[in-house]
Protein backbone atom coordinates (compact mmCIF):
# COMPACT_ATOMS: atom_id res chain seq x y z
CA UNK A 1 0.00 0.00 0.00
CA UNK A 2 1.34 3.46 -0.54
CA UNK A 3 1.57 6.10 1.47
CA UNK A 4 -1.59 8.22 0.46
CA UNK A 5 -3.79 4.85 1.08
CA UNK A 6 -2.00 4.34 4.35
CA UNK A 7 -3.38 8.04 5.22
CA UNK A 8 -6.80 7.50 4.37
CA UNK A 9 -6.93 4.27 6.03
CA UNK A 10 -5.43 6.28 9.11
CA UNK A 11 -7.74 8.85 8.69
CA UNK A 12 -11.04 6.38 8.75
CA UNK A 13 -9.52 5.30 12.02
CA UNK A 14 -8.55 7.91 13.76
CA UNK A 15 -11.76 10.18 15.16
CA UNK A 16 -11.67 13.89 13.45
CA UNK A 17 -10.54 15.07 17.13
CA UNK A 18 -6.85 13.59 17.02
CA UNK A 19 -4.10 15.15 15.42
CA UNK A 20 -2.48 12.60 13.47
CA UNK A 21 1.41 13.26 13.62
CA UNK A 22 3.52 11.46 10.55
CA UNK A 23 6.59 10.85 12.08
CA UNK A 24 9.31 10.69 9.44
CA UNK A 25 12.21 10.49 10.89
CA UNK A 26 14.85 9.05 8.66
CA UNK A 27 12.68 9.33 5.33
CA UNK A 28 13.55 11.31 2.37
CA UNK A 29 12.15 14.90 1.40
CA UNK A 30 10.76 13.27 -1.48
CA UNK A 31 8.40 10.70 0.73
CA UNK A 32 7.34 13.63 3.17
CA UNK A 33 6.40 15.50 -0.14
CA UNK A 34 4.55 12.22 -1.31
CA UNK A 35 2.55 12.52 2.16
CA UNK A 36 1.86 15.96 2.20
CA UNK A 37 0.62 15.54 -1.63
CA UNK A 38 -1.47 13.39 -0.03
CA UNK A 39 -3.02 16.35 2.70
CA UNK A 40 -0.78 15.61 5.59
CA UNK A 41 0.48 18.42 6.99
CA UNK A 42 1.83 17.81 10.90
CA UNK A 43 5.15 16.16 10.75
CA UNK A 44 7.34 14.60 13.46
CA UNK A 45 10.99 14.59 13.71
CA UNK A 46 13.52 13.27 16.19
CA UNK A 47 16.83 15.10 15.42
CA UNK A 48 17.21 18.71 15.03
CA UNK A 49 19.43 19.04 12.43
CA UNK A 50 17.10 16.54 10.40
CA UNK A 51 14.19 18.77 10.83
CA UNK A 52 16.13 22.14 9.96
CA UNK A 53 16.53 20.34 6.52
CA UNK A 54 13.43 19.18 5.68
CA UNK A 55 11.51 22.78 6.84
CA UNK A 56 13.67 24.54 4.48
CA UNK A 57 13.30 22.03 1.78
CA UNK A 58 9.28 21.61 1.95
CA UNK A 59 6.23 23.37 1.87
CA UNK A 60 5.88 26.47 4.57
CA UNK A 61 2.19 25.22 5.63
CA UNK A 62 3.47 22.05 7.34
CA UNK A 63 3.52 22.10 10.93
CA UNK A 64 6.56 20.58 12.30
CA UNK A 65 6.56 19.05 16.17
CA UNK A 66 9.63 17.78 17.79
CA UNK A 67 9.03 14.53 19.24
CA UNK A 68 12.52 13.36 19.94
CA UNK A 69 15.13 14.18 23.06
CA UNK A 70 16.07 17.73 22.51
CA UNK A 71 19.68 19.12 23.81
CA UNK A 72 19.39 22.73 25.35
CA UNK A 73 22.45 23.78 23.23
CA UNK A 74 20.28 23.07 19.94
CA UNK A 75 16.76 24.43 20.52
CA UNK A 76 18.02 27.56 19.08
CA UNK A 77 17.83 26.11 15.80
CA UNK A 78 14.64 25.15 15.35
CA UNK A 79 12.65 27.90 17.44
CA UNK A 80 11.98 29.87 14.61
CA UNK A 81 9.36 27.28 13.26
CA UNK A 82 8.31 24.56 15.75
CA UNK A 83 5.68 24.51 16.23
CA UNK A 84 5.43 21.66 19.20
CA UNK A 85 7.83 20.41 21.67
CA UNK A 86 6.55 17.30 22.19
CA UNK A 87 9.54 16.59 24.94
CA UNK A 88 10.19 18.71 27.42
CA UNK A 89 11.81 16.82 30.30
CA UNK A 90 13.38 19.00 32.46
CA UNK A 91 13.03 22.67 33.61
CA UNK A 92 16.58 23.54 32.35
CA UNK A 93 15.16 22.82 29.08
CA UNK A 94 12.08 24.48 29.70
CA UNK A 95 14.56 27.69 30.63
CA UNK A 96 15.96 27.72 27.01
CA UNK A 97 12.89 27.47 25.14
CA UNK A 98 11.22 30.10 26.68
CA UNK A 99 14.97 32.35 26.38
CA UNK A 100 14.93 31.03 22.25
CA UNK A 101 11.08 32.03 21.98
CA UNK A 102 11.62 35.51 23.78
CA UNK A 103 14.39 36.03 20.75
CA UNK A 104 11.98 34.99 18.13
CA UNK A 105 9.45 37.07 19.18
CA UNK A 106 7.03 34.16 20.05
CA UNK A 107 5.46 31.76 22.29
CA UNK A 108 6.27 28.02 21.81
CA UNK A 109 3.91 25.54 22.84
CA UNK A 110 4.96 22.50 24.84
CA UNK A 111 4.16 18.91 26.05
CA UNK A 112 5.68 17.68 29.59
CA UNK A 113 7.02 14.40 28.66
CA UNK A 114 6.20 11.56 31.33
CA UNK A 115 8.30 8.47 31.91
CA UNK A 116 5.69 5.90 31.65
CA UNK A 117 6.86 2.74 30.72
CA UNK A 118 8.73 0.00 32.56
CA UNK A 119 12.20 0.72 30.83
CA UNK A 120 14.65 2.60 31.86
CA UNK A 121 15.61 3.62 28.39
CA UNK A 122 12.41 5.77 27.92
CA UNK A 123 13.23 9.83 28.70
CA UNK A 124 10.71 12.06 31.10
CA UNK A 125 9.51 13.29 33.53
CA UNK A 126 7.89 11.51 36.96
CA UNK A 127 4.84 13.11 38.21
CA UNK A 128 7.17 14.60 41.70
CA UNK A 129 9.36 16.63 38.92
CA UNK A 130 6.79 17.76 36.81
CA UNK A 131 4.75 19.45 39.84
CA UNK A 132 8.48 20.87 40.91
CA UNK A 133 8.85 22.63 37.76
CA UNK A 134 5.54 24.06 37.79
CA UNK A 135 5.27 24.69 41.53
CA UNK A 136 9.05 26.92 41.11
CA UNK A 137 8.26 30.60 41.44
CA UNK A 138 9.79 31.63 38.03
CA UNK A 139 7.46 29.38 36.21
CA UNK A 140 5.10 31.78 35.63
CA UNK A 141 7.33 34.38 34.23
CA UNK A 142 8.35 32.21 30.86
CA UNK A 143 6.40 33.99 29.25
CA UNK A 144 7.85 32.64 25.64
CA UNK A 145 6.17 29.28 26.76
CA UNK A 146 3.46 27.82 27.05
CA UNK A 147 2.29 24.23 28.11
CA UNK A 148 -0.55 22.48 26.31
CA UNK A 149 -0.33 18.95 28.00
CA UNK A 150 1.66 15.90 28.25
CA UNK A 151 3.33 13.13 26.47
CA UNK A 152 4.61 9.61 26.95
CA UNK A 153 5.56 6.28 25.51
CA UNK A 154 4.20 3.30 26.70
CA UNK A 155 7.48 -0.63 27.01
CA UNK A 156 7.80 -1.81 24.02
CA UNK A 157 5.69 -5.36 24.65
CA UNK A 158 2.99 -7.30 22.98
CA UNK A 159 1.22 -7.30 26.71
CA UNK A 160 -1.93 -4.94 25.52
CA UNK A 161 -2.92 -5.07 29.52
CA UNK A 162 0.64 -3.25 30.83
CA UNK A 163 0.14 -0.70 27.48
CA UNK A 164 -3.22 0.42 28.17
CA UNK A 165 -2.27 0.93 32.17
CA UNK A 166 0.85 3.67 31.30
CA UNK A 167 -1.71 5.16 28.57
CA UNK A 168 -4.14 5.49 32.05
CA UNK A 169 -1.45 6.55 33.74
CA UNK A 170 -0.77 9.71 31.53
CA UNK A 171 -4.49 10.21 31.27
CA UNK A 172 -3.76 10.69 35.34
CA UNK A 173 -1.37 12.80 35.69
CA UNK A 174 -3.01 14.90 32.54
CA UNK A 175 -5.76 15.21 35.05
CA UNK A 176 -4.21 15.89 37.89
CA UNK A 177 -1.99 18.71 36.27
CA UNK A 178 -4.93 20.57 34.69
CA UNK A 179 -6.62 20.50 37.69
CA UNK A 180 -3.77 21.88 40.04
CA UNK A 181 -2.18 24.24 37.54
CA UNK A 182 -4.19 24.98 34.43
CA UNK A 183 -7.79 24.63 35.76
CA UNK A 184 -8.52 27.88 34.10
CA UNK A 185 -6.70 27.41 31.18
CA UNK A 186 -8.45 25.55 27.90
CA UNK A 187 -5.10 25.97 26.31
CA UNK A 188 -3.64 22.78 28.39
CA UNK A 189 -5.71 20.20 26.30
CA UNK A 190 -3.49 17.48 24.91
CA UNK A 191 -2.33 13.85 25.88
CA UNK A 192 0.34 13.01 22.92
CA UNK A 193 0.70 9.16 22.78
CA UNK A 194 0.16 6.03 21.01
CA UNK A 195 2.09 5.04 17.96
CA UNK A 196 2.10 2.78 14.99
CA UNK A 197 1.81 -0.60 17.19
CA UNK A 198 -0.44 0.91 20.00
CA UNK A 199 -2.36 4.32 18.80
CA UNK A 200 -6.05 2.09 18.70
CA UNK A 201 -5.26 1.75 22.46
CA UNK A 202 -4.02 5.17 23.34
CA UNK A 203 -7.00 6.42 21.35
CA UNK A 204 -9.58 4.39 23.48
CA UNK A 205 -7.61 5.68 26.81
CA UNK A 206 -8.12 9.56 25.90
CA UNK A 207 -4.96 10.17 23.41
CA UNK A 208 -5.64 13.59 21.10
CA UNK A 209 -2.65 13.29 19.40
CA UNK A 210 -0.72 10.24 18.08
CA UNK A 211 2.71 9.73 16.57
CA UNK A 212 2.68 7.39 13.78
CA UNK A 213 5.60 6.78 11.39
CA UNK A 214 5.72 3.11 10.45
CA UNK A 215 2.23 2.50 9.29
CA UNK A 216 2.84 5.32 7.22
CA UNK A 217 6.02 5.31 6.01
CA UNK A 218 7.31 1.81 6.25
CA UNK A 219 9.61 0.20 8.16
CA UNK A 220 12.84 1.94 8.48
C1 LIG B 1 9.79 6.99 16.17
C2 LIG B 1 8.82 7.54 17.14
C3 LIG B 1 7.43 7.37 16.96
C4 LIG B 1 6.82 6.58 15.82
O1 LIG B 1 7.08 5.22 15.96
P1 LIG B 1 6.40 4.15 14.96
O2 LIG B 1 6.42 2.89 15.75
O3 LIG B 1 7.26 4.10 13.74
O4 LIG B 1 5.04 4.62 14.66
C5 LIG B 1 6.58 7.96 17.89
N1 LIG B 1 7.04 8.66 18.93
C6 LIG B 1 8.35 8.85 19.14
C7 LIG B 1 8.80 9.65 20.32
C8 LIG B 1 9.29 8.29 18.25
O5 LIG B 1 10.60 8.48 18.48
Amino acid sequence: MGIADQLRELKQEIPDSVTLVAVSKTKPVAVLQEAYDAGQRVFGENKVQEMVDKYEALPKDISWHMIGHLQTNKVKYIAPFVDLIHSVDSYKLLQEINKQGKKNNRVIPCLLQFHIASEETKFGLSIEEATEILEDKAFVELDNIEIVGVMGMASFTDDEEIVRREFQNLHSYFLLIKSHFFKLNPGFKHISMGMSGDYALAIEEGSTMVRVGSKIFGSR
